[in-house]
């Protein structure tokens, strides 16, 4: 990748209790002296509150992996954009494919939560990602999503947001995408963003590939696809080999 500090994403998902959680925390912290690459924890709701303690003082990024559109309300079991802030968050994971696949999340629903997201002064992340392997229907899907989740952001907005592809056959299957592609798909996603919202965004937006990175394949990954940054599930649990992933990828910088 070109010469700019890499994002490194971890997306916990249902994993983790508080003690996990700020243990892992403690350990990254201990482990790492220099910050050469913007790190990011997605954790579960229940552990923000004290993984946002146990990073404090440090560039460590915790962040929530969703949330609900509205302001507040009668909206049971859920929790708002408001609520992640005062308990530490700083960023959102938004349209995860398991958010859309499991929950029927679909991009209307995401670009209200991007908006709500933005108000509350998180940053959100977000994810989008095609369904199937196939590279032209790849594309066009990623741009209507990108549009769709984009809506009615100001470029100022835009600017906040992060972007991460994550083609839904490489999430948890060991199918890695082809870095070549990946760098078509970045490219393209630069442009649809410079035509929309003009030329000054396109730098400010990171853009990030998740899908089977491991602390084997980040490195060249990274180098060969040129992408911002990387959103790591599975090997993100154990903090030997997400500690590996930042290391493999920041020697790069
Ligand atoms: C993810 O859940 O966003 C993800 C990329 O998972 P994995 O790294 O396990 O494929």
């Amino acid at each position: 990748m070109e010469n700019r500090k890499p994002f490194i994403i971890a997306n916990w998902k249902m994993h983790k209790t508080i003690l996990e959680a700020v243990q892992f925390i403690r350990g990254y912290r201990e482990h790492l002296k220099a910050h050469p690459a913007h790190v990011a924890l997605a954790v579960p709701f229940t552990a923000i509150f004290a993984s946002a303690e146990a990073a404090a003082g440090s560039p460590l990024m915790i962040g929530a992996q969703n949330m609900h559109e509205a302001a507040q309300g009668a909206f049971t079991g859920e929790v708002s954009a408001a609520m992640l802030k005062d308990a530490g968050a700083s960023f959102v994971l938004l349209g995860h494919s398991e958010r859309r696949r499991l929950f029927g999340e679909d991009d209307a629903l995401i670009n209200r939560k991007a908006l709500r997201a933005l108000e509350c002064g998180l940053k959100p992340f977000i994810c989008v990602g095609e369904m199937t392997s196939e590279h032209d229907k790849g594309r066009n899907i990623v741009k209507e999503q990108l549009l769709h989740c984009l809506r009615d952001l100001t470029p100022e907005q835009l600017r906040q947001c992060v972007i991460s592809y994550e083609p839904i056959w490489a999430i948890g299957t060991g199918l890695l995408a082809s870095p070549e592609y990946v760098q078509e798909i970045r490219q393209m996603s630069q442009e649809l963003l410079v035509e929309h919202w003009g030329v000054e965004v396109v730098d400010r937006v990171p853009i990030l590939y998740g899908g089977s990175v491991t602390a084997e394949n980040a490195k060249e990954f990274i180098c060969r696809s040129n992408v911002d940054g990387l959103l790591v599930g599975g090997a993100s649990l154990s903090l030997a080999s997400f500690m590996q992933i930042v290391d493999n990828v920041t020697e790069q910088t």
